[in-house]
């Protein structure tokens, strides 16, 4: 628990010595029986949004307040594991494909859109994830059971939708505020929760909700998380938990690419050897390029031919490379989306 220290007046705002920017720092009204947590980030969004380049403001945004979102999701599940949170949309003229946030219990994410080619340069939430869309929210606890939740995105905003969430698959009466700025890369928001079996929870959460509603993207960009929570309940008594970072980190790697490349058949390894200049190989979640050269492919085959003979039964018939399970199909040159399940 920390306390809220302030430091003097800066230009009218009244700023805190530590902004707490990338973090997640979570917080409880025990007199209230509700729960909160609120949430800034900026470095992890300039990387996320690298990833999306080509893509129109709308879209990028949607991908931030997506970010914001699933680290809200993954502390409040507590599922100790990795959460993955996609939005599969329905059909639109400006229905975008799909889009998806991972995030492992260190908080560390990665996450992308996927679309044909867009031919607009504005679109609300609602035209994005078109319609008959859906966000589906995974949890794989370690050593636990995989927890799946679905809920429809028939709102007109990310905030409602999740909150719609929370009500039909968790029975937790529970509110989201998110805002993005694409301009400067950052993104944030709060979400407040029920406590159950407390008495007054329901009325509390609406008393605070109505608070936190007040909350401007300006001040939670630019002030610290415990100051911008002083400022939206001074007149309740909240106890403030240690902010958590949160980083962006790809789960892609050189390793994943050999492994990839390590299932393809002897022949088409040897028809890329052919070629005689190496390949490029993308990572489908962050676009990092990976080159794998000629010398690469070569000492790749080898080993699969003799890994095939000293593995080859008498009665075998050809060898045949194991098809990677779905942790290494993150990079791969095909198209399509690609989460880690
Ligand atoms: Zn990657």
């Amino acid at each position: 628990m920390s306390d809220l220290k302030v430091t003097a007046p800066q230009d009218g705002i009244v700023v805190s010595e530590d902004t707490q920017p990338n973090s997640v720092v979570r917080f409880l009204f025990d007199d209230h029986g509700v729960r909160g947590e609120i949430v800034h980030l900026h470095e992890p969004m300039q990387k996320l949004l690298e990833c999306v380049r080509a893509y129109p403001p709308c879209v990028k945004g949607l991908l931030l307040e997506l970010a914001a979102a699933a680290v809200l999701i993954a502390a409040t599940l507590k599922a100790n594991g990795t959460v993955t949170v996609q939005i599969q949309c329905g059909k639109g003229p400006k229905a975008l494909n799909f889009a998806f946030i991972n995030i492992d219990k260190d908080l560390h994410f990665y996450g992308n859109v996927l679309s044909d080619e867009i031919k607009f340069t504005e679109a609300t939430f609602r035209e994005m994830v078109g319609q008959g869309g859906i966000m589906v929210i995974s949890a794989f606890p370690e050593g636990g059971t995989r927890y799946q939740g679905i809920v429809s995105l028939d709102k007109d905003s990310m905030a409602e939708a999740l909150a719609d969430y929370f009500k039909e698959s968790e029975q937790l009466a529970t509110s989201f505020l998110i805002q993005s700025d694409v301009a400067n890369a950052q993104a944030g928001g709060m979400m407040l929760q029920i406590v159950p079996n407390i008495e007054g929870n329901l009325e509390s959460l609406h008393h605070l909700t109505t608070l936190a509603a007040t909350l401007q993207p300006q001040e939670l960009f630019e002030l610290s998380l415990h100051e911008s929570l002083r400022r939206l309940f001074w007149n309740d008594k909240v106890r403030v938990f240690d902010p958590e970072q949160v980083t962006y980190r790809c789960i892609c790697s050189k390793e994943r690419i050999f492994r990839v490349l390590a299932a393809l058949s002897n022949d088409e390894l040897s028809d890329m050897i052919a070629e005689n200049k190496g390949i490029d190989m993308s990572c489908q979640s962050c676009g990092k390029v990976y080159h794998v050269t000629i010398d690469e492919l070569k000492d790749l085959l080898t080993a699969k031919q003799q890994s095939a003979q000293s593995q080859a039964a008498p009665q075998a018939s050809a060898p045949q490379a194991s098809a990677p399970d779905a942790k290494d199909a993150a990079p791969t040159p095909a198209a399509g989306p690609t989460i880690e399940v």
